[in-house]
């Protein structure tokens, strides 16, 4: 089978590789879709994601695809399951796992970071981290899970109300995902930042957006009770900072640099 294995920093290759068999706990996945996100970026250039890449390595940690053989004590998966893939593992043990915050486990290894993921034609999985697809999701929308529930993890840890003015700043994947969100949670005034006129104009219409604000030319107000920054970068973290009123939270999602500092 064919993978796109990284073999070291800034070299990807398609090799063909031996198809993988799963172990007694785990599926054999026929991956149909994989997004490239921020991570796969840091983990090409040789920066840690959620855990270090060691290559060779395959990534794809946001995918989708078809169960295609279980292990020997899967019970709750079958051949021809449409499923997606929480990457993440958690060990269930240490502290962290055991005070309910996994997201911070001490041994943590993933799909597509620490084990080969959905950038090959098969990788396997073990069936904790393994959802199976409702009927009325498509292949390709389920390859998002990953990255949405990310967002929606951002959004359980803001105290919403319907009434409150929300800006996202930066108009990216992520950004566009919070603002729907922020819409589908009941929020009345969503606006958003970007760079490009045309961009922002057609996400303005289509997402619904209140106002569009492109930080190349306009001040952005500082009106608002939640912030979402979406974009990492020093400058726009001190935007989210400043754009609030008393009482106001901010939800720092974009992911800087490890060195990076921003002023506030
Ligand atoms: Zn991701
Ligand atoms: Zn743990």
């Amino acid at each position: 089978m064919k993978a796109l294995v990284l073999t070291g920093k800034k070299k990807l290759e398609i090799q063909n590789t031996e198809m993988p068999e799963p172990k007694a706990n785990e599926v054999v996945i026929n991956a149909k879709y994989a997004g490239i996100c921020g991570t796969d970026y840091a983990l090409y250039n040789g920066l840690p994601g959620s855990a270090d890449a060691v290559p060779p390595i395959v990534l794809g940690h946001e995918n989708s695809g078809v169960v295609s053989a279980v292990g020997s004590d899967v019970t709750d998966l079958k051949v021809g399951d449409r499923v997606t893939v929480d990457p993440n593992i958690y060990c269930g043990k240490c502290e962290y796992c055991r005070t309910a915050r996994p997201e911070l486990c001490d041994n943590l290894s993933a799909v597509g970071v620490t084990r080969n993921g959905g950038l090959e034609e098969y990788f396997t999985a073990p069936t904790q981290v393994v959802y199976k697809l409702p009927d009325n999701v498509d292949l390709k929308s389920a390859a998002t899970c990953e990255p949405i529930s990310c967002a929606v993890h951002g959004m359980d840890l803001l105290n919403i109300k319907p009434y409150q003015k929300a800006l996202v700043i930066g108009d990216g994947y992520m950004g566009l995902i919070f603002a729907q969100l922020l819409r589908s949670y009941g929020v009345k005034s969503v606006d958003l930042t970007g760079r490009h006129d045309d961009k922002l104009a057609a996400e303005k219409e289509k997402l619904d957006i209140d106002r569009v604000i492109n930080t190349t030319k306009e001040e952005i107000p500082a009106e608002y009770d939640i912030v979402i920054e979406a974009v990492g970068q020093p400058a726009t973290q001190e935007q989210a900072i400043e754009a609030t009123v008393k009482g106001a939270q901010v939800l720092m999602f974009g992911v800087g640099a490890p060195d990076q500092k921003f002023s506030m």
